[in-house]
């Protein structure tokens, strides 16, 4: 009996251990929340059937916490349609809820970043917007602040910018968001007239005030701003800089997903 209870009290001074990122080990308290009823989602038009956890969805996305709630069609049928949704989007944000990670690299993505052509779409942008939108619509705001470090892992990786990023950031997030700050940092640092009038935007206000940033805009960066690369400025950041738990007084979701 002694001897299991100095066994079991070595364990718990061995907790901090588990806490480390690179180890296998992890408080039983932790990890995805499995003990729940199954609900299926049909995505898109073709309504292709993924199977969820109901816990482990409604805890993160506040879409499927409204949707699951209470005496709802969804919540007796157990079955929540995503019309509007696209099913790889949906996939790689399915996997992401599970898994903490990003599945999103095809094939002919691998090896982009050594030889990445500014003119040529690159795919693995347009799966961040649909995934960004994706986010946006279910609401939910670890997934987003997830993404975000996607794209900054991305830049840093291809020392590229993608200057669609500010507009689906801004269509898709709220004033105060965390999010908003990413892009108005990266334009500062690197925008050029060219990205400025390749912004996308029928409206005379919008016409105006890329104009009016293409004329003060390079001349004030010259003067305030340091110059240095992509990666440098966003590796000298503490990212949770640009996330949005912060504002909800919520833990990052990398403490979740550690
Ligand atoms: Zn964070």
């Amino acid at each position: 009996m002694q001897r299991c209870k100095a066994s079991r009290k070595r364990g718990r001074d061995k907790q901090s251990n588990v806490t480390d990122s690179k180890s296998l080990r992890r408080p039983m308290t932790d990890g995805p929340d499995l003990d729940s009823k199954i609900v299926s989602v049909l995505v898109g038009k073709e309504r292709q059937r993924f199977y969820v956890h109901e816990t482990c969805i409604r805890s993160s996305s506040a879409f499927f916490e409204n949707a699951l709630n209470g005496n709802s069609i969804e919540a007796s049928t157990r079955t929540v349609p995503l019309p509007v949704s696209e099913p790889i989007p949906f996939a790689i944000y399915f996997r992401w809820l599970y898994c903490g990670r990003f599945y999103n690299v095809e094939a002919d993505d691998v090896g982009k970043s050594d030889q990445v052509d500014q003119d040529q779409p690159d795919d693995e942008w347009s799966e961040w917007e649909d995934c960004y939108k994706l986010g946006d619509f279910l609401q939910d705001n670890d997934f987003k602040d997830a993404l975000i470090d996607l794209a900054i892992e991305k830049m840093c990786s291809d020392r590229v910018l993608d200057m669609t990023l500010i507009e689906v950031i801004y269509a898709n997030s709220g004033a105060s968001s965390s999010h908003r700050k990413l892009a108005l940092d990266i334009a500062a640092l690197l925008w050029t007239n060219g990205d400025l009038q390749a912004l996308h935007s029928d409206k005379p206000y919008v016409q105006f005030l890329r104009d009016a940033l293409a004329l003060i805009g390079p001349d004030t960066r010259k003067r305030y701003i340091r110059s240095q690369g992509i990666k440098r400025f966003l590796n000298s950041k503490d990212l949770c800089e640009y996330h949005d738990h912060n504002a909800r007084n919520a833990l990052c979701y990398k403490e979740k997903h550690k």
